[in-house]
């Protein structure tokens, strides 16, 4: 399977190399030459898979054997989700028969990015192993220095995806006193050697500047040959896509009438909906799915009108005539006026949604005229290279009818506020099983009930939940401060979150939001390549 550019061009990459460069050259995001057709027999095979069993079945789809043998590939799977705490690795919960909850925050950090972020760190591990294991003595070892912002959600995975990784350094920038207790805590109480916090004096988007200028700069950014782990990754779509097919199996196992699925997505950057879209189109049986946005509505926006737009500046956030103040903690340290609204879920708080540039490609694919696929392939590229330059300069590109009607073949999307958030807090919290949901998890579920009445009778929603509720503890605990019996520490606290705050932590102060000082402090801690011979190549 060779990868291709979003954007055109006639690169065809390896999976290691389109998971290794990230962000094609030309600004488009890798995908897949074609989408892989599922073997005939796959439910009958695949039936009684577990998750690594299924992982290891889709994946190979998009791997070459020669690049990674199978027998790697599930080393390599084994490995990342032996750090779930379910057997599952993504369990389903039942909450009615129309009604399905899959889980997708038993990973270390307690979020759904642990999925994608722990099988990301351990391939890179496994592509930097093979290189230096090819090198001739005396040669220097090949490294990689992973540099991110973070307002608090993403950094601990993508931490605990890379510690105790060798030849990898991993530097995480984030706004000093801007993120939440828990989440400071749990990226600042990993200690190991090759990980790097630093607490800047400033905001989210001062640290975001920062690792962008240091990406920017050729020379710094060659010498210690900087990665990024952010979502565009490819190969965090792919490992994405697997909790589809187990869900699918799961309400196929626990319902004995036909149904037809509909997975409800809470949806910021477009990338756990867009592995939904994949496993679709792979042949997941499936009804539309259902983006669900908080205020932060680019993608609700798109669905009604073909537009896909740049929030005003100056736009006031809507408040269903309930005044929603932000809570603290919460808080991203984004400016008021760029756009960006501070929401309950600050996870999907997001201006564009870089994701979404991929199923723009195969709307753009589908509706072009061409002899072949190959012809096809090119003018999708022409187009989306065309739309995200319009993007670039107007803050808005209008897609043709065709493209929409494409769009809305394969979903829907709602938008949803801080205070119905709240309320369906609430209201799963005072339901049959006192479900306690995080605000993210809660956005999908609201949507969810919004789209219900349209549904036929034999739809059965999946919604995915993608944070534990103790992450987002003052969302939750404001939602459920006047429901009766309820109490943080016994339903809500898990053990591992016990003692936390008061762990040892590693973290490197710097004063002023400066690339200089940034500079200076990965300069400084950088570890030393260390060689790799090939018998420590051989155990993943
Ligand atoms: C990242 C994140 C999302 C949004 O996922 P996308 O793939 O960016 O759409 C939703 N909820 C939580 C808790 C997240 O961390």
């Amino acid at each position: 399977m060779k990868y291709i550019s979003t954007r055109g061009g006639d690169a065809q990459l390896t999976f290691e190399e389109a998971v290794l460069t990230g962000l094609a050259p030309n600004g488009g995001l890798y995908i897949p030459e074609k989408i892989p057709t599922l073997p005939s027999n796959w439910q009958t095979i695949w039936e009684n898979y577990s998750f690594v069993d299924l992982s290891v079945a889709v994946l190979s789809l998009y791997i070459s054997e020669d690049e990674i043998s199978s027998r790697d590939l599930r080393a390599l799977v084994e490995k990342s989700y032996s750090t779930f705490r379910h057997p599952d690795v993504t369990p389903v919960y039942k909450i009615s028969d129309k009604l399905f909850i899959l889980e997708l925050f038993h990973g270390p950090t307690f979020a759904f990015k642990d999925v994608a972020l722990q099988l990301l760190g351990n391939l890179f591990e496994f592509f930097l192993r093979r290189r230096n294991a090819r090198k001739n003595p005396g040669e220097q070892p090949e490294k990689l220095t992973v540099v991110g912002a973070t307002s608090g959600d993403t950094g601990s995975a993508a931490i605990y995806g890379l510690r105790n990784k060798a030849n990898i350094d991993i530097f995480i920038l984030h706004p000093r006193g801007r993120v939440s207790p828990i989440q400071e805590a749990q990226m600042t109480t990993v200690t190991d050697s090759n990980v790097h916090n630093i607490a800047v004096k400033g905001t989210f988007d001062d640290c975001q500047d920062i690792v962008k200028s240091l990406f920017a700069d050729r020379a710094f950014n060659e010498k210690h040959r900087l990665g990024a782990v952010n979502s565009i990754n490819w190969a965090r779509i792919l490992a994405q896509t697997v909790y589809y097919f187990l869900a699918y199996f799961h309400a196929r196992r626990s319902l004995s009438f036909d149904v037809e699925l509909q997975f409800v997505v809470p949806t910021g950057n477009f990338g756990d909906i867009l592995a939904g879209y994949y496993a679709k189109r792979m042949g997941v049986p499936m009804g539309k799915l259902v983006v669900a946005t908080n205020a932060n509505d680019i993608l609700a926006r798109f669905w009604k009108s073909g537009r896909y737009e740049k929030q005003d500046s100056g736009a006031q956030p809507p408040t269903d005539g309930l005044p929603v103040a932000p809570v603290s903690g919460a808080s991203d340290g984004k400016q008021a006026g760029d756009g960006v609204q501070e929401t309950l879920s600050p996870a999907m708080d997001i201006l564009v949604s870089s994701n979404f540039e991929r199923l723009l490609w195969y709307l753009a694919f589908e509706s072009a005229k061409g002899a072949s696929d190959e012809a096809k392939r090119a003018a999708a590229g022409a187009t989306i290279d065309g739309w995200m330059k319009e993007m670039k300069a107007d803050g808005r590109v209008d897609v043709p009818v065709a493209a929409l009607e494409l769009a809305r073949r394969d979903f829907l999307a709602e938008r949803v506020s801080d205070a119905q958030t709240l309320g369906t807090i609430r209201q799963y919290f005072e339901g049959r099983l006192s479900y306690v949901a995080d605000p993210h998890t809660a956005v999908g579920l609201t949507a969810a009930g919004l789209v219900a009445g349209q549904n036929s009778a034999l739809t059965v929603q999946i919604v995915l939940a993608t944070a534990h509720p103790a992450k987002f503890s003052e969302a939750v605990t404001r939602a459920l401060a006047s429901a009766a019996d309820f109490d943080f520490d016994r339903d809500v606290q898990p053990p591992e979150f016990k003692g936390l705050l008061e762990r040892p932590r590693r973290v490197i102060g710097v004063d002023a939001p400066k690339v200089d000082l940034v500079k200076e402090v990965i300069e400084e801690h950088v570890q030393k390549p260390v060689a790799q011979d090939v018998s420590a190549g051989a155990s993943v």
